[in-house]
């Protein structure tokens, strides 16, 4: 076992610790990555408080891990000590079912093995980013295209994927007119995604506050939900809509700004149910949901963004700073994602 250090919560909503914790000898397929950076992704809050039900504790979050290769299991053929790697959401799934075959192995029938709070296929719990050190199967490794900063690119691996894959599998492209809901993490980056795939791209927002950056992020078009006319005005507009929020937002009210035949889709993950008024979607409209993305995937999408420029805006901080960040996401009080140095987490 290889005992490395990291910081954990011990039950929903307390404060994090330092403390150590294992990763197993590597296997034949297995990398080790050092890790340098972890992003800080909303889902890590809702689930280190306990907004989607019962976690499993000790937790370590982070599924937004950037670092360096140190070492290689004896079969590892795709990754060599030095490589700048990524690790999303995801470290493991069955490799057989449909969904695996076709690379959209967030949604393997047997389930997925996530990065932390969820327990792999021996049974053991699995423990996420903000921690010094990693051991993944290289099939779940992504490599970090050599024009993308290390910790601009953590955000990528969560964020980065999750506004990508609907985006792409919705056919955001020239003549569609996009919204973009909440720009915060996510939607920062999807603003980003959809005006360089060539859409027409418009952010909802709740305030002005944002205005001046979104339109640098390459938004066409800015609203703040705040102001009702904003729903008058953008009525029937929009063949795709893109919903980030972190909370519960009046589905009908963004439902009416679809076109004929328009969708919806929900990537934020309140803590609460949300519910709609069938009227609200009979002019063909769909309401969906899309989680995360495959592998292949990702590694297109960072491929992508380096092609683009595409890069989060990110602040930098130190371990010892992580619970007042999480405070700050929680107010809307970051810009746009925090991304931990890793290598700061104290050894003692
Ligand atoms: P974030 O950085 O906190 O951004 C969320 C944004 O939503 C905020 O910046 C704010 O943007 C808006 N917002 C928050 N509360 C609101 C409210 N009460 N009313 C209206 N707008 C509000 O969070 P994130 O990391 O981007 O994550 C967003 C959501 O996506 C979370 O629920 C997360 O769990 C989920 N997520 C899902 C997946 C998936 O696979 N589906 C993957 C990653 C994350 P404005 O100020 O611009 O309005
Ligand atoms: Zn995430
Ligand atoms: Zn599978």
């Amino acid at each position: 076992m290889i005992r490395i250090h990291a910081l954990s919560l011990a039950s929903a909503g307390s404060p994090f610790e330092h403390t150590t914790i294992e990763r197993r000898e590597l296997r034949g397929h297995d990398v080790l990555i050092a890790i340098k950076f972890s992003g800080i992704c909303h889902s890590d809050i809702h689930q280190g408080e306990g907004d989607w039900g019962q976690g499993i504790f000790p937790m370590v979050p982070g599924h937004e891990i950037v670092g360096i290769v140190t070492a290689v299991g004896s079969h590892v053929s795709t990754y060599s000590i030095g490589d700048r790697v990524g690790v999303g959401c995801l470290v493991d799934s069955c490799r057989k079912c449909e969904y695996c075959l076709s690379g959209e192995e967030q949604y393997c029938k047997r389930g997925a093995v996530y990065t932390y709070n969820a327990l792999d296929y021996e049974g053991n719990p699995t423990y996420g980013g903000y921690s010094q050190q990693i051991v993944v199967d290289e099939e779940y490794v992504v490599r970090i295209p050599d024009t993308l900063e290390l910790d601009a690119a953590a955000p990528l691996l969560c964020a980065g994927i999750t506004t990508y894959s609907p985006l792409k599998h919705w056919n955001a492209g020239p003549g569609m007119k996009v919204a973009i809901v909440g720009m915060g993490g996510l939607g920062h980056l999807g603003v980003q995604i959809a005006h360089a795939m060539g859409a027409d791209v418009t952010v909802l927002s709740q305030s002005e506050n944002k205005r001046e950056e979104a339109f640098r992020f390459g938004a066409n078009r800015y609203y703040a939900t705040c102001s009702k006319s904003a729903f008058t005005e953008l009525a029937g507009t929009f063949d795709f809509i893109l919903n980030t929020v972190s909370a519960k937002l009046d589905m009908d009210a963004y439902l009416s700004l679809l076109g004929v035949g328009g969708s919806l889709v929900n990537v934020g993950l309140p803590a609460e149910p949300v519910s709609y008024n069938t009227f609200s979607i009979l002019p063909r409209k769909s309401i969906s949901g899309s989680s995360i993305g495959g592998i292949r995937e990702t590694q297109e999408m960072l491929d992508f963004c380096a092609e683009h420029g595409i890069a989060p805006q990110i602040e930098r901080i130190r371990a010892d700073e992580v619970d007042r960040a999480w405070d700050r996401v929680k107010r809307w009080d970051v810009r746009y994602r925090f991304v931990i140095d890793m290598t700061t987490l104290k050894q003692s």
